[in-house]
């Protein structure tokens, strides 16, 4: 039985203030949330004004994105020990977002996936097709190859610690969700390719979130769906009714 898991991207959203004051009525607001895994991911100058106040309320607090190194020349970069180090115990990994704009790779997100976890930060590593692959046929195919990338060298035991996200890119802030039925298929394809190249255990316990326009009114149908263990939400997140009806949900 995998246990759910609700994550909040607020992106480049929320300076500390407005961040701390979400966190406040997410401490309260989502107190009788239940069986559900709950993060966020403030943008990184608001960590520090979020994680006391949700330290001991059982909301982790992660940061959006990280580099592979934990020091040296690299301006402007996170350091995962470091992160781990201010009590963020998750990271994000390959948003499509950082895959589009920032020049994210495959190869780039698999060597942040293994310095996450030698950090002790648990990856949200994100994967997902284009509208364009989509069309082509692609999507499971560009699924299968970005988790065979992230999960490169990593131990089966490593594997059910760090969770899926898949966001199909198409579906990302546009408001256009994936049906239940699209994000079924392919999480049930992602499951089944863990299936066929790890022991057993790491299809059956690793968590895939679906991404990409979940809100309070779609989150229950897709939440219902066999093989998906959560959810990776942006746009609601920031929002206490909408992102606490989608933990409920
Ligand atoms: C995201 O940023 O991961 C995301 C899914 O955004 P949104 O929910 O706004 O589509």
């Amino acid at each position: 039985m995998r246990r759910r898991f609700v994550a909040g991207n607020w992106k480049l959203n929320l300076g500390p203030a407005q961040a701390a004051a979400l966190a406040e009525a997410l401490r309260t607001g989502l107190a009788d949330r239940g069986d559900v895994d709950v993060a966020v991911f403030p943008t990184a100058l608001s960590i520090a004004a979020v994680l006391p106040i949700l330290q001991g309320s059982g909301i982790e607090v992660g940061v959006q994105d990280i580099h592979s190194a934990d020091a040296g020349a690299f301006t402007g970069a996170n350091s995962p020990a470091i992160a781990r180090e201010a009590g963020c115990t998750r990271t994000l990994i390959g948003h499509s977002e950082r895959r589009q704009i920032f020049g994210e790779t495959d190869a780039s997100v698999n060597k942040k996936v293994r310095a996450a976890l030698a950090a002790g930060l648990l990856p949200i590593v994100c994967i997902g097709e284009t509208l364009a692959e989509r069309d082509a046929g692609q999507a499971e195919a560009v699924v299968h190859r970005q988790v065979a990338a992230a999960l490169e060298g990593l131990t089966a035991d490593q594997i059910p610690g760090l969770t899926l996200a898949y966001e199909p890119v198409w579906a990302i802030g546009t408001g256009r969700t994936a049906t239940p039925e699209q994000a079924q298929d392919v999480h049930a394809s992602i499951r089944g390719w863990l299936r066929a190249h790890y022991p057993s255990f790491v299809a059956d316990e690793t968590r895939i979130q679906y991404g990409g326009s979940v809100n309070a009114k779609n989150a229950s149908q897709l939440l219902s769906c066999p093989d998906i263990d959560g959810a990776l939400v942006g746009g609601a997140s920031l929002k206490l009714d909408d992102f606490r009806a989608i933990v409920v949900a």
